[in-house]
């Protein structure tokens, strides 16, 4: 251990030395989520230059679109800038339509809340399970129950006398959600599922992959995801009528023709372009090592913090396979008043640990939202602690853990 280590508080278990002897090599400042361009990127972005098709049309968004399909399982998948637009188109195709409220999970990033404040229509907080980070479909079940009204035909909230249009499972971190209970309850209620899938691509829930999950669901592409094209995001999708409006939202909605320009309602720009789409291309040949890398990166931390009271790394669940995209660990109730002093030793020591995403409900523009109880989240946000989890980091380990169901 370096002579410059801060020195820990006797009551603060010493993460700092955990962290160094699974991360002994790696170069502080310790990224919380590098991206790895050890394949085809160059390649690939240099061909998309020579053929002169950078932008909203070309090969390789069509080649990027079907193998996210084929990764996914599922047969449609279009192509957009990032994954909030993804998810807002998403939630449009699901009939979200202005004044609605839409459940999701107050544990989340923004994305998940803006997505659906930008169809005009308002975030309907639900709470967290301990056993996936996700939206708890137990919790979930008596609370409908408790608020809806379906005498119209319609799934309304009674207090608010508005339309419950979607419900977003976020699979956080990678850690799927248990949807078959969840599933249960859209049928029940009559309330399409919305996955978003941002944080999952290659996650898999009792066989079947994220983002198949629901009927319409959004992956991001950005920087610090498990893959990334530098910014984007999918819309994924079976049924074919919604994949064809997909398209047509997300580019101008425009009427398909050799000159004229015709559009029938108002879309959007939100084609990823296709330079993107190259190093996108790049990236998922890739995904495979990456997700051997993460899986063994989490084992060490899990072997590696085993025996320490107060901290718990975070496991998939017996129903999941996660894709491990961040790390986390969780601190005992005893410690959770320390955790910022917690991260501020562990950025003093060079690794870019972070907390958890201040909740929904929490931030200004969403305090006056509807919500169920929400204490187990709100609880998870002060505990939660995401460690280093680049695909990188993970390498060195495939050998002792890449066998590891
Ligand atoms: C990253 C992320 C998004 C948004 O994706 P962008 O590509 O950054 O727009 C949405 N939801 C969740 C849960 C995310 O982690």
């Amino acid at each position: 251990m370096p002579l410059s280590m801060p020195s820990v508080s006797s009551d603060i278990p010493d993460l700092i030395a955990v962290l160094h002897d699974v991360l002994p090599d790696a170069k502080a400042p310790v990224p919380l989520h590098e991206p790895v361009f050890a394949g085809n990127e160059k390649e690939y972005t240099v061909d998309c230059i020579d053929t002169g098709w950078v932008s909203s049309v070309g090969s390789y968004v069509n080649a990027f679109e079907e193998k996210v399909a084929e990764l996914s399982g599922v047969n449609y998948a279009v192509a957009a800038v990032n994954g909030t637009a993804a998810l807002f188109i998403a939630l449009k195709l699901a009939g979200v339509e202005p004044g609605d409220e839409v459940l999701i999970p107050t544990l989340t990033f923004v994305a998940t809340a803006n997505a659906v404040a930008y169809c005009d229509a308002t975030p309907h907080f639900i709470d967290s399970a301990v056993n996936t980070l996700g939206v708890d479909p137990i919790k979930l079940a008596a609370y409908l129950a408790d608020i809806c009204d379906r005498s119209s035909g319609r799934t309304l909230n009674k207090r608010t006398g508005k339309r419950i249009a979607a419900i977003v499972p976020v699979h956080i971190f990678g850690h799927p959600v248990d949807m078959d209970p969840l599933c249960a309850l859209s049928a029940q209620y009559d309330i399409p599922v919305v996955e978003d899938a941002a944080e999952s691509l290659g996650s898999i829930y009792k066989g079947r992959k994220a983002g198949s999950l629901g009927l319409v669901s959004a992956l991001s592409f950005n920087g610090n995801k498990i893959v990334t094209t530098g910014g984007g995001g999918v819309i994924l999708t079976n049924d074919k009528n919604l994949a064809v409006r997909a398209k047509h939202l997300t580019t101008t909605a425009k009427q398909p023709h050799a000159w004229a320009f015709n559009h029938d309602q108002v879309g959007y720009n939100f084609r990823l372009p296709n330079i993107n789409a190259a190093l996108g291309c790049a990236q998922l040949e890739q995904l495979d090592g990456f997700l051997k890398s993460k899986r063994a990166l989490a084992r060490a931390y899990e072997e590696a913090f085993r025996g320490m009271n107060s901290v718990t790394v975070f496991k998939e669940t017996d129903f999941a396979r996660s894709n491990y995209w961040l790390n986390a660990i969780l601190l005992d109730s005893a410690i959770a008043g320390q955790r910022d002093v917690i991260l501020a030793q562990m950025h003093e020591a060079g690794f870019m640990c972070r907390p958890t995403w201040t909740p929904m409900h929490d931030l200004p523009m969403y305090k006056d939202c509807p919500r169920m109880d929400v204490s187990v989240a709100t609880d998870l946000c002060c505990r939660i602690i995401n460690l280093p989890s680049g695909a990188a980091l993970g390498a060195r380990y495939i050998s002792t853990y890449g066998d590891a169901s």
